[in-house]
This record gives structure tokens, sequence and C-alpha cells, in this order.
């Protein structure tokens, strides 16, 4: 469900890598606090086991949201709500909500 941009590495390693990187940037936009550190002498194994852990947790974290939205009203305007960085924006465009703010529009 994640998709990363096709790029070409010299390894294994440095794969991993930069998509452990990745994953964790995405994991800091949502919110998540991972706890994980990296650094580019940690072993392959090492390194595919923390990219295996962080997919969990962000999947885990879109599926919530996910949730959070199908129980959504709409804004005062009466546009949906899309998921934007760690809140929601509505396809008006003009209302912003930061995961807080957005209870007051659940069902
Ligand atoms: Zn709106």
């Amino acid at each position: 469900m994640l998709t990363f941009q096709q790029q070409e590495f010299d390894s294994e390693h440095d794969r991993s890598f930069y998509l452990c990187n990745d994953l964790l940037s995405v994991a800091n936009e949502l919110g998540i606090e991972t706890g994980f550190m990296l650094s580019a002498d940690m072993e392959l194994e090492q390194l595919q086991s923390v990219q295996a852990e962080l997919e969990k947790i962000i999947e885990a974290e879109y599926e919530a949201k996910k949730d959070d939205f199908r129980r959504m009203k709409r804004c005062p305007q009466g546009f949906k709500w899309n998921p934007e960085g760690t809140g929601w924006r509505c396809e008006g465009g003009s209302h912003y909500c930061t995961p807080e703010q957005i209870k007051q529009f659940m069902e």
C-alpha cells in the first residue's frame, strides 16, 4: 500500500537504509513517535527489521485514520474531508482540522 519512488541503489543495504529513512519521515509527518534511530553502519538485517516494524506502525495509523474518516461529517460548507499531513483538509480547501479538532465533526 505504501509506494516509494523507483530508485537505483548500489546495494540491498543502501536500499533498505533509504526506505527506513523514508518510512521514518512518514511516521514523523503522521506524528508517530517510533523511537527508532537509524545509522548507516547498521547491519542489513537490523535495517530490514526496523523497516518491517515501521511499515506495520504506519499501516496501522493509516487504518485508524481511515476509520475516523468514515465517521466524519462534512465541513461547515458541506465538503468532504481528506487526510492531509497529520490532519484533514476539506475538499473546498478552506477548512483544516487537527486530529483533536476533527472530533467535533464526527457523527
Ligand atoms: Zn470546508
